[in-house]
């Protein structure tokens, strides 16, 4: 069950509501489309039931997502979904529970009445938490943990104080008595809280043509001058794109992050053909393989671990029967709803699970570095 956020309308004011992980929203009211951005990542609210009070933010991080293992002769995944307290502070609950899925969140905000705590809980660590979530289906050493995430974010949880005994302001109960000598809280304090949600109309920035997009698409695409444009940085980037044209009329378009990369170690995977080679594919090595770079050819979409794993695959070892066609408007195009910064994290295991006979190649290779990606 997605979490909920309620938010007004930056055009007319009126009341909406998205899912955490929406970026593009659509006014029903106005019909005005704005584009989310939030730097690192998106921070929200629980809104609190205790009116008069004086409001303690305490920040909890959230990690939801795939976890992929690479282990002897096979790759393992498990869908992750956990929060963890920010703050190193006792007698505060470990954990969210279901409130975000009770209640509707709100964004964090700059002019946000109370005060904020800081996390000292950060993004790796919460995908170290992750990971231990995996130990439990790691029974051998493996050689590879990658996490695909789908939602990264740090939600706030409402408290406050009466004397020196602190509250959930959400369920208005009593929660731990906190030393009266001194002040705890303060050290944790965050003076400057910088984030801030912006909004930004979805306006092709070559030609000012209105961009098309889903209401979870990371990459927007103008169907008036053929371009498509990704969300990084609080704006739209240009990326490259092409296209490998259907045999039908009125086929479905899915997009895929062509990622080109070599590996470091003693692999040698510079090229195409090196790929075919290691990775002992039942093919014959043609000539101009040695020339072409290698890529690895990533869903851009979610899809469920088997499946994306799977399409990673057969897609980058068949890449060479892959043309690409001229640049066409108009096609029938799914939504691009992974991040690239999320399809990298999958080319090790790609790589990996592409390797026909891993008994024999995973003993001698520790480790399945990559250098540069595109
Ligand atoms: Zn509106
Ligand atoms: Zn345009």
């Amino acid at each position: 069950m997605p979490f909920i956020v309620e938010h007004e309308c930056p055009q007319c004011g009126a009341p909406v509501e998205l899912e955490e992980t929406n970026r593009l929203l659509r006014c029903p009211y106005c019909g005005v489309k704005n584009y989310l951005f939030a730097g690192d990542m998106f921070r929200f609210v629980l809104p609190d039931r205790a009116p008069g009070k004086e409001i303690i933010y305490v920040p909890y991080m959230r990690f939801k997502g795939n976890v992929f293992l690479c282990k002897n002769a096979s790759i393992d995944h498990r869908v992750v979904d956990i929060t963890r307290l920010g703050v190193p502070l006792s007698g505060i609950p470990l954990s969210l529970g279901f409130r975000p899925q009770a209640m509707k969140m709100k964004f964090v905000t700059h002019d946000m009445a109370g005060s904020i705590l800081s996390s000292t809980l950060k993004s790796d660590d919460i995908l170290d938490s992750a990971g231990a979530h995996t130990a439990a289906f790691v029974s051998k050493k493996f050689f590879h943990r990658a996490y695909i995430g789908e939602a990264l974010s740090r939600i706030y949880l409402p408290l406050y104080m009466e004397g020196n005994k602190l509250f959930d302001a959400i369920t208005n109960q009593f929660l731990v008595s906190l030393p009266a000598d001194h002040d705890v809280l303060a050290p944790l304090m965050d003076k400057c809280p910088r984030w801030n949600v912006t909004f930004s109309p979805t306006i092709c920035p070559n030609c000012g043509w209105d961009l098309d997009g889903e209401k979870d698409s990371v990459v927007l695409t103008c169907s008036n001058c053929d371009s498509a444009w990704q969300a990084s940085d609080g704006r739209f980037a240009e990326v490259s794109f092409n296209v490998v044209p259907g045999s039908r009329e009125g086929s479905l378009y899915l997009p895929f992050w062509k990622i080109s990369a070599e590996t470091k170690n003693e692999m040698g995977i510079r090229s195409y053909a090196d790929f075919i080679r290691v990775t002992n594919q039942p093919k014959v090595v043609q000539k101009d393989w040695e020339n072409r770079g290698m890529s690895y050819w990533i869903p851009a979409f979610k899809i469920r671990p088997r499946i994306y794993m799977h399409l990673s695959k057969q897609l980058t070892i068949s890449q060479e029967k892959f043309e690409t066609g001229d640049r066409v408007s108009r096609l029938n195009l799914y939504p691009v709803t992974l991040p690239h910064s999320e399809a990298v994290q999958s080319l090790k295991i790609t790589l990996a699970d592409s390797i026909m006979s891993k008994e024999k190649l995973f003993p001698h290779k520790k480790t399945l570095g990559y250098g540069r990606y595109l």
